[in-house]
């Protein structure tokens, strides 16, 4: 462990908050609770799908019905394990299920089932790169099963309030961290990364509007070097602009309290993202409270050689791997690696892409890595859309570079019959065709508009037959214009230089 905390403690970031007796360093540690995606809940068959009918989706297990019996989900396990092996943390092939009771009316059980003493999932690791900070290695303290709880509705009738137990049952991931995050800029970054992983493996879809993936946010404050401080705890918040934004106002007011001579009680608090501040909810309850035990309708989890192959071969290229391979094998900047491989659809419709060129070569990997970073993603940005709805298949812009490669068409021809593409969803060959944008290697069709362009303009060559070196580009963009853009580039210059100079 010695070395482990080393390292974190090398590569910590620079975030201080300035108080009145100094710098204090800020600690962050965020319990991540990630739908897993399946089709039937953890313990039933009920299903899961998003915004049905309220308590649509309720089976008498869900609704605590007396001496219905959980069955663990298959599924549900293995996607939890899958997601362990991505973050490549330990699998214990012998788990348990404990009992958390507590009363509230969203829990029709009295507890929920969970894991305290044995969880599924014990440690491992997540790189994040921050956006202007070092790669960091943060720790994964474990990620265990549970149940989610139903939701109350207190806004649907004037003196009642209704409960949909619809989500009730639903499976969860609690993924724990270390106190390892030192800015909020690591921590964006970890929920970042984290989503990534997970919607890469297909083990949660990440939609944190939705509310599939929700962080509890551990905050504490310290002088640099001392021990750790006194944590509050910030519930259930639904987006990385939001934890970010609780961590920054939650440590500045843990150092006012303690700069006048308070104390930080260890406390449940909650964000309000329209005032963008924290604010107490309870105490904060201890395992105790909870009379956790093992769950006696549930067996232990004991998993077989055969289940953790199948899963570990079921997983795909991870994004750190597949970084990787574009940085090196592939030859993309790390710029470049880092923007396809942060989202695995956007990962997806490269290799789709590069699969139409029929090519992988770094020349090729490069025009396509470029112009789907700055064309593509510049049009959907535009349109309001994200890759998942681009108007252009990943076979059309195959074909359009394959234009440019094979020089039919420009860099600037190219964007035209983009934008054509963008409007009509025709292929850019027909576009090509049809609008006749080819661009001309014809010799004498140059050389035609050329003696025009130097016709028109006696006075500049002159000049620049007089060591005005400069005015070349001016012929260049003449003879361009007059072509409407179709003339070859290269063989513009040669014949202009030939023209001039000879
Ligand atoms: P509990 O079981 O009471 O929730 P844990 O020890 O499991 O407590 O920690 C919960 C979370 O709080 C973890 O993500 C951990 O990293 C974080 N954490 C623990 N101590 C601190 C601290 N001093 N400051 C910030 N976060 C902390
Ligand atoms: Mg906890």
């Amino acid at each position: 462990m010695d070395w482990y905390l080393k390292v974190c403690e090398m590569t910590e970031s620079s975030y201080r908050i300035q108080g009145a007796t100094g710098e204090w360093e800020v600690v962050i540690g965020l319990e991540v609770h990630a739908q897993v995606t399946s089709n039937a809940k953890l313990f039933s068959g009920a299903s899961t799908k998003f915004g049905a009918e309220p308590n649509a989706n309720v089976s008498l297990v869900d609704a605590a019905m007396p001496g219905m019996l959980p069955v663990p989900n298959r599924e549900c396990i293995r996607q939890a394990v899958r997601t362990g092996m991505a973050i490549d943390a330990q699998i214990n092939k012998w788990s348990r299920f404990d009992r958390k009771n507590y009363f509230y009316a969203d829990l029709p059980q009295g507890y929920q089932i969970s894991q305290l003493y044995h969880p599924l999932v014990g440690e491992g690791t997540i790189s994040i790169e921050p956006e202007d900070g070092e790669t960091k290695i943060v720790g994964i303290e474990r990620i265990h099963v549970e149940q989610d709880a139903g939701k109350l509705m207190h806004d649907q009738h004037p003196t009642r309030s209704y409960v949909d137990l619809n989500r009730s049952g639903v499976a969860l991931m609690e993924i724990v961290s270390r106190p390892d995050m030192r800015s909020p800029a690591e921590a964006g970054a970890y929920l970042r990364k984290l989503r990534a992983i997970l919607r890469y493996v297909g083990s949660c879809d990440g939609n944190m509007e939705e509310g599939s993936m929700r962080a509890d946010v551990n905050v504490s404050v310290r002088k640099p070097g001392d021990p750790f401080g006194t944590r509050t705890e910030t519930k259930n918040v639904n987006s990385v602009r939001f934890v970010m934004a609780a961590i920054e106002h939650e440590a500045n007011r843990q150092v006012d309290v303690l700069e006048s001579g308070g104390t930080i009680v260890q406390e449940t608090r909650l964000f309000d993202p329209d005032k963008g501040v924290t604010r107490s909810m309870r105490s904060k309850e201890d395992a105790h409270d909870y009379r956790y035990f093992p769950d006696p309708d549930l067996l232990p989890l004991e998993l077989d050689d055969a289940f953790l192959a199948e899963c570990r071969a079921s997983l795909p290229e991870l994004p750190d791997a597949k970084r990787a391979r574009y940085e090196g094998p592939l030859g993309l900047s790390t710029y470049a690696a880092g923007v396809l491989t942060a989202d695995v659809e956007t990962a997806r419709w490269f290799e789709a892409l590069m699969a139409a060129t029929g090519k992988d070569d770094a020349a090729t990997a490069k025009a396509a890595s470029n112009w789907l970073i700055s064309d593509l993603f510049g049009a959907l940005n535009r349109l309001g859309k994200d890759i998942t709805n681009s108007p252009v298949s990943p076979a059309q812009g195959a074909q359009l570079l394959g234009l440019v490669a094979d020089s039919t068409l420009s860099g600037s021809l190219a964007k035209q019959v983009f934008e054509i593409m963008l409007e009509t969803g025709d292929d850019p060959a027909k576009i090509v065709e049809e609008r006749g944008l080819k661009q001309t290697t014809d010799t004498g069709a140059i050389d035609a508009v050329i003696a025009d362009v130097l016709a028109a303009n006696a006075d500049k060559v002159a000049e620049y037959r007089g060591g005005k070196d400069k005015l070349f580009g001016f012929f260049v963009g003449q003879t361009m214009k007059a072509m409407a853009g179709k003339g070859n580039p290269g063989v513009v210059n040669e014949r202009l230089k030939a023209a001039l100079d000879g």
